[in-house]
């Protein structure tokens, strides 16, 4: 007979795969929470990372569906993430959106390059993010 612990995890397990999960990674807590109202409006389970590094560790423990990503961070950018992510262990499934103010064309192909699915630019509103997401197959 399975343990009370093993039953409730995966109750938790299927309760989760039925949301759909988005990392938002932004190094202004302004933008994670404007970020996140919109997100979990569209019924998206959230988490947040405020740099490159806090998303690696995010999604080595808990790949997410969605990553909503910025460019400039502090410790570690999100083009540098993208790369490290991409190379991971089930790192090829995330949809990656980049969401930055680096709108020129040679960002916009170096982002492409290094495995991103979408290009958002700053700043966002709940409709770009919905056009984006459905684009994408997310939504
Ligand atoms: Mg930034």
């Amino acid at each position: 007979m399975p343990r009370v612990a093993e039953v409730a995890a995966g109750l938790r397990k299927e309760v989760k795969s039925d949301m759909k999960s988005c990392l938002i990674v932004d190094d202004s807590k302004v933008i994670r929470m404007v970020a996140r109202k919109i997100l979990q409006e569209l019924e998206f389970e959230t988490e947040e990372a405020a740099d490159g590094m806090q998303a690696l560790e995010a999604c080595k423990a808990n790949m997410p569906d969605a990553i909503l990503l910025d460019w400039n961070m502090p410790v570690m950018s999100g083009i540098e993430f993208l790369r490290e992510l991409r190379g991971l262990e089930g790192g090829q499934a995330p949809i990656v959106v980049f969401c930055t103010t680096e709108n020129d064309i040679e960002h916009i192909q170096e982002a492409i390059e290094a495995g991103a699915n979408e290009y958002i630019m700053k700043p966002f509103d709940s409709e770009i993010i919905q056009a984006k997401f459905s684009q994408v197959g997310l939504l």
